[in-house]
């Protein structure tokens, strides 16, 4: 019989939770050190037009851990939003992303390609959020209009007024705004009306489904027009199939992003693929 503690759970209870918050402590760690030593990667995923050519790339960030392997942003993220180290996670996202924006300023390869960074809701939140991408900016020569935040919805929920705000400040300077994975969070329509967007971003959710479910075309096909009604750019994420690119394509969608194009990759590798394109 296990044993039971004060409170009359089983002891075994508490030894996995202090086994996870020991676990939760030294990922804490670690990802501190990580961010100070170089062991974050920016990959990059294209951004393509009905013509296959790439538009855009998306950053995505990745943690090349040195024993864990190369680690994604779904077990990393949460934990740097909940202690407060997304701050400098995404200072250092903001500066990895503008000095690439620098450096493909002198490749005619290129000179056309706009660059996408997620931006967590904390991170904008600060109130000088504006002013460090402006110095970011400046200080690695990226051309703002090439500059690309992707948001979320959740952003609205507590400072619609702030939002907005920075949000014109910055779109006053040429960076253009997303909103990502769109259809998934609770933003009011009347909201969605105020913000200085350029782009939504139709969640993976919605574009899995849309060969299979039959609620899933529809869904798209509202998202799709909303965009148009508001004369905003519209993105899906996550095309897998040819399949899935045809139906958005004859609901009026023509920016994709997914692996039936390319995987996150490391920006060298991005560079590599868009060079051979050119070739072809
Ligand atoms: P997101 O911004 O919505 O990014 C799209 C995610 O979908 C990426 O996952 C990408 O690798 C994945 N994806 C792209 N195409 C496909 C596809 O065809 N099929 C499938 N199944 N997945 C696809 P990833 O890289 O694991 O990133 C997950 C999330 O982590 C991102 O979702 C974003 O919310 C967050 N994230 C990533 N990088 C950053 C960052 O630099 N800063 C912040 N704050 N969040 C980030
Ligand atoms: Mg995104
Ligand atoms: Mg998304
Ligand atoms: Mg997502």
């Amino acid at each position: 019989e296990a044993k039971r503690l004060g409170d009359g759970r089983p002891q075994f209870f508490q030894q996995a939770q202090e086994d996870e918050l020991e676990e939760r402590l030294t990922l804490e760690r670690e990802l501190r050190h990580a961010i100070d030593h170089d062991e974050l990667r920016l990959y990059l995923q294209a951004q393509v037009n009905e013509a296959g050519n790439t538009i855009g790339a998306e950053a995505l960030v990745r943690w090349q851990h040195p024993e864990r392997g190369m680690i994604s942003p779904g077990h990393f993220i949460p934990l740097a939003e909940q202690t407060g180290l997304i701050l400098p996670l995404g200072d250092w996202v903001l500066k990895e992303g503008c000095r690439l924006l620098g450096e493909w300023r002198q490749d005619p390869r290129l000179q056309h390609v706009k660059l996408s960074l997620n931006v967590s809701v904390r991170q904008f939140q600060q109130p000088d959020f504006a002013d460090q991408v402006m110095t970011v900016v400046a200080a690695y020569g990226a051309p703002p209009e090439r500059l690309t935040l992707e948001l979320t919805e959740s952003l609205l929920l507590s400072d619609p007024e702030g939002t907005i705000n920075k949000m014109k400040t910055l779109r006053h300077l040429g960076v253009s705004f997303a909103l990502d994975d769109f259809g998934t969070g609770y933003s009011s329509l009347a909201y969605l009306k105020l913000l200085p967007l350029d782009t939504l971003k139709i969640d993976i959710a919605f574009v899995r489904d849309l060969t299979l479910d039959m609620q899933a075309k529809p869904i798209a096909a509202t998202i799709i027009a909303l965009a148009e009604s508001l004369g905003l750019g519209i993105i899906a994420e996550g095309v897998e199939t040819d399949d899935q690119r045809l139906v958005l394509v004859n609901l009026g969608c023509h920016l994709f992003q997914g692996f039936l194009f390319d995987r996150p990759a490391p920006a060298l590798d991005f560079v590599k693929a868009l060079s051979a394109d050119h070739v072809a």
